[in-house]
């Protein structure tokens, strides 16, 4: 049985680097049978006896392929009450009902409200919330991410009802208002966290899947996955038969006590398990923390916290059997390095297992480097998973890393020349997924935003065929996937888009308003979903 279609009438790139483009495109059983010219691609689909589907002039590229991304906190945050911008309690109330009708994880979460724009001129109460859903919990995070009010059977849950907790705010009689802060918060998310089932995780992820299929990203690296999230891909797969989009997982290398390396290993689960769909990487460490925080560590303290470097987030002796034993259990490692120090031990680490050429392990952020980093980077041929929109977000970095260190923040096209091989991703949720801020944050670093981080790093702006290439087939380098896709050659998995404009023809700040019409994975359309 053939099952396929052809492609005329308009424009389609093959491959970024070397810049190959067509007019048309031929799919066959889901893989790219032919590129090239209308003529040809007209007659095989006389002979295969093909639906022939005219492009008129739009665009086809493959598919993005983002390296670097949390699926599962991504679907947390689309399916959480979004309340920006509610301008009044009543308001933020009715939203709650609303949402708590429809939505059915056993807590209730939300986030973005801000008193300063309610009409009643207060903080919201537990007791604004208890008249609306007294027999579930309900978090709501303020817009900042730092408070949060819940209702009373959160606190109770939470054990902070008659807690003397400092962050637990409370009224003049000393009653808990509801609001909780900082410390105190990160716990109640943490126990949100564990109150999501296996099904929860399958209804976060699918729509994550779903929103990437509509962004145009049709292969994910899926990092710091948990065994419940692992647990629900499976599910959905066999419940699917196909997942919407390629999903490429990194473990984190424990959870609730088991150890999953050792697991893997037992199990004799290697790099490359799985399907075409879902397939098993392997592991993903968070060696150091952020240059937001000031807790990324670095070889010299913060220019604006002069007695503090950041640190490790392991004992170096933790750090090196977890990647010894991954290295020898045939499992990928994708290791969260941001401070130079840390990407230093890393270099090290990798060095010390004899090169990182066959498992491809990989450096996550490299946001702070030095020159002799870069060349060991480049010798190492090591891969490294970059975020180009961190260059737009982090607008403040040079307060924390100080001029001097500035040059090598974020030098992508350094890496490039010195032989690494880099990989684009978002980090999503953290960065927006959306492909084309990121493509347009490399391509711009920040001109139109007046970002000061480009004043000491013109040199590192790509070029929209550069960024794509790296957010294709240098994505796909990094998962492994580069012969199967991220080109619409012949054989490859016909996994691409549909675009409204050429991007290699519009003018940079009209690349993040790039629309994308249609996506394919494996040459069946997930979106727009029938
Ligand atoms: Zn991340």
């Amino acid at each position: 049985m053939m099952f396929g279609f052809v492609f005329v009438g308009g424009v389609v790139y093959s491959s970024f680097e070397p810049l190959v483009r067509a007019d048309s495109l031929v799919v066959v059983n889901g893989r790219v049978a032919y590129v090239g010219s209308e003529d040809k691609a007209l007659r095989i689909a006389d002979t295969l006896g093909l639906n022939v589907i005219d492009l008129r002039g739009r665009v086809v590229m493959p598919g993005f392929i983002d390296s670097h991304a949390h699926l599962d906190s991504l679907g947390i945050s689309l399916n959480s009450l979004d309340l920006r911008g509610v301008d009044s309690i009543e308001e933020l109330k009715r939203r709650l009902r609303e949402y708590a009708d429809r939505v059915r994880a056993r807590w209730v979460y939300g986030r973005g409200w801000d008193q300063e724009l309610f009409r009643e001129g207060r903080w919201p109460s537990r007791f604004d919330l208890d008249s609306v859903i007294n027999d579930r919990p309900v978090a709501l995070v303020r817009v900042c991410g730092h408070a949060a009010v819940l209702n009373t059977k959160a606190l109770e849950l939470s054990g902070l009802l008659n807690s003397r907790d400092p962050d637990v705010v409370r009224d003049e009689r000393g009653e808990p208002t509801g609001v909780v802060v900082e410390r105190t918060l990160d716990r109640v998310r943490e126990l949100i966290n564990e109150s999501y089932t296996v099904s929860d995780y399958e209804d976060f992820i699918l729509s994550a899947m779903r929103y990437a299929a509509s962004l145009g990203v049709t292969t994910i690296g899926f990092v710091s996955v948990n065994l419940r999230s692992l647990q629900a891909l499976v599910n959905l797969e066999s419940k699917l038969g196909a997942l919407p989009i390629r999903v490429r997982v990194y473990l984190n290398p424990e959870d609730h006590g088991v150890n999953v390396i050792d697991l893997l290993r037992q199990l004799g689960v290697r790099r490359g398990f799985g399907s075409e769909y879902l397939r098993i990487n392997g592991i993903k460490v968070i060696a150091d923390g952020s240059l937001g925080a000031r807790t990324a560590w670095l070889s010299r303290p913060y220019n604006d916290e002069p007695g503090n470097s950041g640190r490790l987030n392991y004992d170096k002796d933790t750090l090196l059997r977890i990647a010894r034993e991954s290295d020898e259990a045939g499992l990928q490692l994708a290791i969260h390095g941001i401070g130079d120090a840390t990407i230093d031990l890393i270099l090290d680490i990798y060095e010390g297992l004899g090169g990182t050429s066959r498992l491809r392990h990989r450096i996550e952020h490299a946001s702070v480097l030095r020159e002799d980093l870069i060349r060991r980077i480049g010798r190492l041929g090591a891969v490294v998973a970059v975020q180009p929109h961190f260059v737009v977000s982090d607008w403040w970095v040079i307060d924390r890393v100080g001029v001097e260190r500035a040059r090598y923040v974020y030098p992508f096209r350094t890496l490039v020349n010195a032989g690494a091989r880099v990989g684009f991703s978002t980090d999503a949720p953290v960065e927006p997924l959306n492909p084309f801020e990121t493509v347009y944050a490399a391509v711009t670093r920040g001109r139109y935003e007046n970002i000061e981080l480009l004043r000491y790093t013109e040199n590192e702006t790509l070029s929209v065929r550069e960024a794509l290439h790296l957010y294709t087939c240098g994505s796909a380098y990094l998962l492994h996937e580069e012969n199967h896709v991220c080109r619409l050659e012949p054989g490859y998995l016909a996994d691409f888009i549909v675009l409204d404009k050429d991007p290699l023809g519009v003018d940079d700040r009209e690349l993040r308003e790039m629309k994308v019409l249609e996506t394919y994975v494996g040459g069946v359309r997930v979106y727009p979903a029938d």
